[in-house]
């Protein structure tokens, strides 16, 4: 079984928490990989990657583990706490 890491795109703490094999957070999520933006702009790094680093856990997610969400919704998660 594989779990599924949701990633808010635009939640800050997340930005945080999940960040590229050299700890930038300026990472994409393509369709079968992720892409730094940071690595890619230095020499001699590809920055493409297929592991992101979760820095709470020290666990690793690979890109089927990873479903990025550009729109999250934090009342959602306010509604989860109430009940
Ligand atoms: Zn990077």
């Amino acid at each position: 079984m594989t779990t599924t890491q949701v990633i808010c795109d635009e939640n800050r703490t997340d930005r945080w928490q999940f960040v590229c094999p050299r700890e930038h957070r300026t990472w994409e999520a393509a369709e079968d990989h992720f892409w730094c933006q940071r690595c890619a702009s230095t020499q001699d790094v590809d920055g493409r990657f297929h592991q992101l680093r979760d820095k709470v856990s020290g666990e690793r997610l690979s890109r089927e583990e990873v479903v990025l969400q550009s729109n999250c919704d934090d009342d959602l998660e306010q509604l989860e706490v109430a009940e």
